[in-house]
């Protein structure tokens, strides 16, 4: 544990704050809907959508998410697709609490035999994330198909940053979970704002564009990201829609 302050008049230390911070719990996004703390803040996201965890971060993220879940009632875990950064501690997770990996039929045979570099575009960067991040393959319990329902969300059918990317719609309060479909921070730079994935992240920008498009004519009051912080104004994602060259 970082050590606090020891004078009332100094700053805390940022270990100190970014400890604090982690120690907050969750942030709740929306009815049902919570957001992990991570660290830093908003780089790579997990949610509770009810007792579902979506997203289970890089291979490095299982102490502090199950941290965060300590006490509370989790029966499923779910993923928007299968790159390292989100399906990292999938396993530990499952195993630890027991519980049932569902993701998009599509993704399941990388999360099955854990391959999930050579999915990707070959490319310098994305070997470097694609061997620091992805964890050990665990069995699918349940395949996601458009139209399911998940935590009281609707799957949507969401491919080309994976093959089997998956995204959630809450039509009742418009609330959508996009995954990595949009980003709302540039994932190399750290810097906030909206973007589509990075290409050498991505196997079909093409399709991935379709799948952007697709989300933005939803227009949903909040947009739930992979990356970046959540957005509360859908007349950015039709903004950057509409800039696309195909
Ligand atoms: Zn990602």
């Amino acid at each position: 544990m970082p050590r606090a302050a020891t004078c009332l008049f100094a700053a805390p230390s940022p270990a100190w704050q970014a400890y604090s911070r982690l120690r907050r719990g969750l942030q709740r996004l929306a009815e049902d809907l919570y957001l992990l703390r991570g660290f830093p803040p908003y780089a790579i996201n997990e949610y509770l959508a009810e007792d579902v965890l979506i997203d289970a971060g890089s291979r490095h993220a299982a102490g502090r998410i199950l941290r965060q879940l300590a006490g509370r009632d989790v029966s499923a875990h779910a993923l928007t697709h299968a790159h390292g950064d989100h399906q990292g501690s999938s396993h530990e997770i499952c195993q630890k609490l027991d519980l049932p990996l569902w993701c998009g039929e599509l993704d399941a045979p990388a999360v099955e035999d854990g391959r999930i570099l050579e999915r990707m575009p070959r490319h310098p960067i994305t070997a470097v994330f694609g061997r620091a991040f992805p964890g050990p393959p665990h069995p699918v319990a349940r395949r996601l198909h458009e139209g399911d329902v998940v935590a009281g969300f609707q799957v949507l059918d969401t491919p080309g940053h994976s093959a089997g990317h998956i995204s959630f719609w809450r039509e009742s309060d418009r609330t959508l979970i996009c995954g990595d479909v949009f980003t709302n921070i540039d994932t190399i730079t750290g810097l906030p704002g909206l973007h589509e994935p990075r290409s050498f992240f991505t196997p079909d920008p093409a399709r991935n564009r379709q799948s952007m498009r697709r989300l933005a004519e939803l227009e949903p009051a909040l947009v739930c990201f992979g990356h970046g912080r959540p957005l509360r104004d859908p007349g950015q994602l039709s903004a950057l829609v509409a800039r696309l060259k195909d």
